[in-house]
């Protein structure tokens, strides 16, 4: 694979928290990649190093070691390879929680438009890109009310299109579905596989969510700060 069609890559990399006998390896070499348009599960018990590894990636927490590319680019390599950061994380890395994280004085166009307008879009064209995104994931009806008025799974979908709109390379997932019935929750995970397709976004979906495990075509598991990879059930899903 030529570097311009990595979406992720993660080679050897390492995580220590702290000096000498406290000292805690979260992270043990490594190794993990991710294609444009693929979505990948990233799956481990509690402590095996998923936020960490999640951190590393969003360029969150330092790396101690190893390297890290992000749609081409090399942004660690023993040492951060990226001047700003902020600019980094706000232009090439999607992040989508557990909780939507809404701005409860903004209506659903403007939450989803913001990042792209503190990325210096025009208005009018960071809300008309907005727009079309809340189309794509079938709340565009949605367009003028204020998260309040939305239920969990709208406001989920709004959140995911506030992910996309700088049309990051990447996209960071964290247990995007725990909140969901299983319905709402294999929705979602129909509309990041789609949305990876179309944007060619590579995203990996930490979860524990028995629900959306049968639908990855390949997991990571971690444990210990050691992560292997699995083929995944893949199943399709015909929701939409
Ligand atoms: P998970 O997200 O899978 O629950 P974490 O990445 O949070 O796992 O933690 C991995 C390991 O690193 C655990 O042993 C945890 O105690 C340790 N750890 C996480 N954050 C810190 C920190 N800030 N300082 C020291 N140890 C940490």
């Amino acid at each position: 694979m030529t570097e311009a069609g990595v979406g992720i890559r993660i080679e050897g990399l390492s995580k220590r928290y702290g000096q000498g006998d406290t000292a805690v390896l979260a992270l043990k070499e490594v190794n993990m990649q991710v294609a444009p348009g693929e979505v990948v599960g990233l799956i481990g018990p509690s402590g095996s190093g998923k936020s960490t590894l999640l951190k590393c990636l969003g360029a969150v927490t330092h790396p101690s070691a190893g390297r890290m590319l992000l749609g081409g680019q090399t942004i660690y390599h023993d040492g951060w390879k990226v001047r700003d950061l902020r600019a980094l994380r706000r232009d090439k890395i999607g992040f989508v929680f557990q909780a939507p994280y809404l701005i409860p004085f903004l209506n659903v166009t403007d939450n989803v438009a913001l990042p792209a307008m503190l990325a210096a879009l025009p208005d009018a064209q960071a809300r008309a890109r907005a727009l079309e995104l809340l189309a794509a994931l079938d709340v565009q009806h949605r367009a003028g009310a204020m998260p309040a008025q939305l239920s969990g799974g709208e406001q989920q979908r709004v959140a995911i299109a506030r992910g996309l709109i700088n049309r990051p390379p990447v996209i960071l997932a964290d247990e995007p579905t725990a909140p969901l019935d299983s319905t709402r929750a294999l929705a979602v995970i129909s509309i990041l596989n789609s949305m990876a397709r179309q944007y060619q976004t590579a995203i990996i979906v930490v979860t524990h969510d028995e629900k959306i495990i049968p639908t990855f075509r390949r997991i990571y598991h971690i444990r210990d700060g050691v992560t292997h990879e699995e083929a995944g059930e893949g199943r399709e899903m015909n929701l939409r």
